[in-house]
């Protein structure tokens, strides 16, 4: 976040003398307290400074990037996922292959009756198969899927970042949102690249505002 020219001086002096009052800072620039209003709520908000009543305004002692990193890890899976799209375990190739058109997603979950993950499918899983001599209405989609326990699945209190992780070391492009119940994994929600990605522009939005 870029602070005003105003806003650096104001953390310097809080710097110099916090814990320090909004009206002493107002002195020291020669303006009102009413002036410095929107800066000093800009600057607590983003974290530069703290404020306790009675006592005044100081610093946090954090830089930039380290509010940026405190944000980041604050981040939970919970308010970032979508809705999963899935198909059922009985389906076929070629119907896994039309729900991925029409839902206009690249990964889908497989799962029982009970909406119980057991299996993903992966633009790539479908390809490959695609790509052999056999009539894709034939083709059932368990024979393809990766299934458990190898699918990385991430639940709903987990944080963003933890998911993001398993992402990148797993090489995948998606995960499961999952629920543990007593038949097994109940899937609720998909996270994608596209979720983490609009969850980093997100964090630039909210700095704007
Ligand atoms: P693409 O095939 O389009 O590159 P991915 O990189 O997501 O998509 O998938 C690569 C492989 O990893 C596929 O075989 C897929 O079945 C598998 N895969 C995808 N998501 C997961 C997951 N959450 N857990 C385990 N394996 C997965």
């Amino acid at each position: 976040m870029d602070l005003s020219e105003r806003q650096e001086l104001i953390v310097d002096i809080v710097k110099e003398r916090g814990p320090i009052t909004g009206e002493n800072i107002a002195d020291e620039l020669n303006l009102t307290r009413a002036t410095l209003r929107p800066d000093l709520a800009i600057l607590t908000m983003a974290g530069f400074l703290d404020a306790r009543p009675r006592v005044g305004y100081f610093y946090t002692g954090k830089t930039g990037s380290e509010l940026l990193t405190d944000k980041i890890k604050k981040l939970s899976v919970r308010d970032h996922y979508s809705v999963p799209v899935v198909v059922n375990d009985q389906a076929h190739a070629y119907d896994a292959i039309t729900t991925m058109f029409l839902e206009d997603v690249g990964t889908l979950f497989v799962v029982d009756q009970h909406g119980i993950l057991v299996g993903v499918l992966s633009r790539k899983d479908l390809l490959r198969t695609s790509m052999g001599q056999q009539d894709l209405t034939e083709v059932p989609v368990h024979i393809i899927m990766t299934r458990l326990p190898k699918i990385k699945v991430c639940q709903k209190d987990d944080l963003l970042l933890d998911a993001s992780i398993k992402l990148i070391e797993n090489q995948i492009d998606a995960l499961p949102v999952v629920q543990e119940n007593e038949r097994g994994l109940e899937v609720i929600g998909r996270l994608t690249k596209t979720n983490i990605t609009k969850a980093f522009v997100g964090l630039v939005n909210q700095d704007r505002i």
